[in-house]
């Protein structure tokens, strides 16, 4: 395969503009999810790396910041561009070394490229604020970049999640440490000849691999990173939420979901079920707004659950690299391990409609059938739980207030999906539902200046536009006085 031809057998940081091994020459595995065989090698970063690669960035970061927001978006574009010249190795990299199907991980480097196009038009058309009291006085607010900020992301779609967080951070003048995913660094291997091309100053970017515990930690820990941003289990957001408190640290946690679809029994069924199949099975089921529990009305119900099922039975699972196939192979063993226990669970608490197997014509690899679970329970572990798979809980309902009610039941708020054609119904049950996001009538797509994030245990804080901008920006506001303003004169009696 072409690809194999230019994978690295070695991951290295990338520190102060030089590819690096870890202080400690320490190194961990990285496997391909379609056989499970380690095929390079990464650098373990532990807090001496974190403690260099900080140190470069607070150098970096002076001369970075003090550019004008014009010119460090000229940079993003150049950015932009070098991403898209690499689409297709990019590409390659991410559905080799994640499992994503190849035609989707080609969106994703596509989407990545936009990600640095966004914000640098973000930061150009971003103004200063200013207000005034009549002739008196005279306030104005500065927004400086907020410092070093540390970057932690997830394995699922990683180098796309990657930009996410880069691209504002970037345009708003930060410098940063990335500690990329450790069952995904292949495609971040792809940074450093990209920031180079672009012309991105060495120091402005650093990155450290390595395992989370160690890397990531240190990262969480260090006294001169004054902003987290993460995308990844909430698990692990609390405890970074723990760790951050000595510190006062600026958070923004991206973290899981278990979002509801509600279909209705007059909403445009045809529609409702391509998005209900694409949402819970693309991306392998591994993404974070996957509509995993369909609640569909109960005139519907068994005729919806029926198409759902067979729907799921003809997806194409198959090895990732295959343009024909639409789930590829899950990350890693221990989540396919995670995920096969859940629906383990699921078959003595639900009814199996589809799928809850391996795919009897490929017996190595994660892999894994498109689920269907019927007549789930509202206390079912599959209900509640983030399965992060291509797994679907099905439950019906009968009226407004008991959907409301089970949407809302469970601990996550990331996302919802409303299928219905009554608008006045659709906004009360959007307005209703607990959750970051809703569509309404719509497959889940993105406007890029649009607030992204959860409520409940699916995050802290907004990514997205200009409410990214303000995550690595400091303000301060200047007042001044216009003209005389009388002032008592404490102190002045004789
Ligand atoms: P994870 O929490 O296990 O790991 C995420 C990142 O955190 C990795 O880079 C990991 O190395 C690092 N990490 C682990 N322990 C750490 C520690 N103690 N200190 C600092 N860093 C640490 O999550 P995951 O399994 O990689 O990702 C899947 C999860 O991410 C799912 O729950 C999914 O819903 C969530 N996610 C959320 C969004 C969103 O935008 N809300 C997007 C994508 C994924």
């Amino acid at each position: 395969m072409a690809e194999l031809d230019v994978l690295p057998k070695v991951i290295r940081h990338w520190i102060a503009g030089e590819s690096v091994d870890s202080v400690g020459a320490a190194t961990f595995d990285v496997t391909d999810p379609a056989s499970n065989t380690p095929y390079a090698m990464a650098a373990a970063g532990d807090a001496r790396d974190v403690a260099l690669a900080v140190a470069a960035a607070r150098s970096a970061f002076p001369a970075w910041a003090a550019l004008a927001n014009p010119e460090r978006a000229r940079i993003l574009h150049r950015i932009a561009d070098a991403v898209e010249a690499r689409q297709h190795r990019l590409a390659r990299y991410e559905s080799y070394d994640s499992g994503l199907p190849i035609t989707q991980a080609g969106g994703q480097a596509r989407r990545a490229a936009e990600n640095f196009r966004h914000f640098a038009g973000v930061v150009v058309a971003l103004g200063e604020e200013a207000f005034r009291q009549g002739g008196k006085q005279f306030s104005y607010v500065v927004r400086t970049p907020a410092g070093v900020a540390g970057l932690i992301t997830p394995w699922n779609t990683p180098f796309m999640l990657e930009s996410w967080k880069l691209a504002p951070a970037l345009a708003a003048g930060c410098a940063v440490v990335l500690k990329p995913a450790e069952w995904t660094p292949l495609s971040a291997s792809l940074w450093p000849e990209i920031l180079d091309e672009a012309g991105v100053p060495a120091g402005v970017v650093n990155i450290v691999h390595g395992i989370g515990e160690q890397a990531g930690q240190a990262l969480v820990d260090h006294p001169d990173v004054p902003l987290i941003s993460f995308t990844g289990s909430t698990a692990t957001g609390r405890h970074i939420a723990r760790c951050s408190a000595r510190h006062l640290k600026r958070l923004s946690l991206e973290l899981g979901g278990k979002s509801p679809v509600v279909v209705f029994a007059d909403a445009d069924i045809e529609a409702a079920l391509d998005a209900v199949v694409f949402g819970a099975f693309s991306l392998n089921g591994e993404r974070c707004t996957a509509g995993s529990r369909v609640l569909v009305e109960r005139v519907r119900y068994a005729e919806f659950t029926d198409r759902l099922a067979e729907r799921a039975d003809r997806v194409v699972v198959g090895p990732p690299s295959d343009p024909a196939t639409e789930v590829g192979a899950l990350v890693h063993p221990e989540h396919y391990a995670r995920v096969r226990a859940h629906v383990e669970a699921g078959a003595k608490e639900a009814r199996l409609a589809a799928g809850g197997a391996r795919p009897a014509l490929l017996p190595e690899g994660n892999y894994l059938r498109p689920t269907v679970f019927a007549d789930v329970p509202r206390t079912a572990r599959i209900f509640q739980k983030e399965i992060f798979g291509p797994v679907v809980a099905v439950a019906p309902f009968d009226d407004e207030a008991e959907v409301i009610g089970l949407a809302n039941a469970t601990r996550y708020g990331l996302a919802a999906y409303i299928w219905t054609r009554d608008l006045q119904r659709g906004h009360r049950i959007a307005h209703a539902v607990e959750s970051g996001m809703v569509w309404l009538n719509s497959p889940n797509v993105r406007d890029l200046r649009t607030p992204f994030g959860g409520v409940k245990d699916s995050g802290l804080g907004r990514e997205g536009g200009v409410h990214s901008i303000d995550f690595y920006s400091e303000s301060k506001t200047v007042h001044v006085a216009l003209g005389e303003t009388p002032i008592p004169r404490f102190g002045s009696s004789t």
